[in-house]
């Protein structure tokens, strides 16, 4: 530098670059402060459902004959768990366990995948903090929770045996998304049969206040669908209805009502699972 000015306007230009670097670096480790606001403002598409004008021929079927078949799978990971829809009396969850953590047997698979896809991109490893609960282990935590935002003995997905809380290391509960593997997880779960419950935005309609960490399995094409349009469990069986079927990619879905319930003939797999609200959701592969 020739001159003092000079050397003096660096030093402050310098100084200025510096800080904002270091202002942008503490923002981006704090995802929970920004990534939450994104997600919120993001412009949704509308769900990949195409509403199925001709069915073609539909035949009749009993649950019961349906589920001796060896190409139907029946299950309850559809099963909408809220406050206003608590888990059926007697319900029994079908549990597989891996590392320790008990979840639906459709799920084990999913998550491996998921947590190695996440750790493959980012380096980071996640594990699971809660996964199913009995009714014991619920009504403890319903009796140490000093905010009452515990759900109710009965209306709690980890009882389904359904969810699952996940973290990295040093980065849990609202800081998973200071994580970028947190914030991979709430990005791409859906590729892998997960969505985000309780969304930012959407606690009116979850009862739930935001929770990146709680995955709920729903399989596919759902989880899909539900995460690249937005929507809640509750606006997707809204948006389904009753007795209309839609074709997404290779699926066909409908959701029906169990007495009335018909396939569209020529179908080769079937998955069949109650949503808990008096209806079946059905979904069909054609070849
Ligand atoms: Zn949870």
């Amino acid at each position: 530098m020739k001159c003092k000015k000079c050397r003096k306007r660096f030093a402050l230009a310098l100084t200025v670059c510096i800080l904002i670097a270091v202002c942008f670096g503490v923002i981006f480790s704090h995802g929970e402060w920004w990534f939450p606001t994104v997600q919120s403002l993001r412009v949704y598409p509308a769900p990949r459902l195409t509403p199925l004008i001709e069915t073609g021929a539909l035949e009749r079927w009993e649950l019961s004959a349906l589920s001796r078949m060896p190409n139907v799978t029946l299950s309850n990971t559809l099963l909408l768990v809220n406050s206003t829809h608590p888990l059926p009396k007697g319900y029994e969850a079908l549990l597989e366990e891996y590392n320790g953590a008990r979840m639906h047997p459709l799920m084990v698979a999913q998550y491996i995948a998921l947590r190695d896809a996440v750790q493959e991109k980012t380096g980071v490893r996640i594990y699971v903090s809660s996964d199913y609960r009995t009714a014991e282990e619920q009504m403890q935590i319903l009796a140490q929770s000093q905010d009452g935002i515990a759900a109710q003995l009965g209306c709690s997905e980890h009882e389904a045996g359904l969810a699952l809380d996940v973290y990295a290391p040093y980065c849990a509960g609202e800081e998973f998304l200071r994580s970028p593997a947190g914030r991979l997880v709430n990005r791409i779960c859906g590729e892998y049969g997960y969505i985000i419950r309780y969304p930012h935005g959407k606690e009116e309609i979850t009862g739930i206040s935001y929770e990146p960490w709680h995955l709920r399995y729903v399989g596919q094409p759902h989880a899909q669908i539900m995460m690249e349009s937005g929507l809640t469990y509750e606006e997707y069986l809204e948006f389904l209805g009753e007795g209309q079927w839609y074709r997404t990619g290779d699926y066909l879905i409908c959701r029906q009502r169990p007495e009335e319930l018909a396939l569209i003939y020529g179908w080769k797999e079937c998955h069949i699972s109650p949503d808990n609200t008096g209806y079946l959701i059905v979904i069909l592969k054609m070849a």
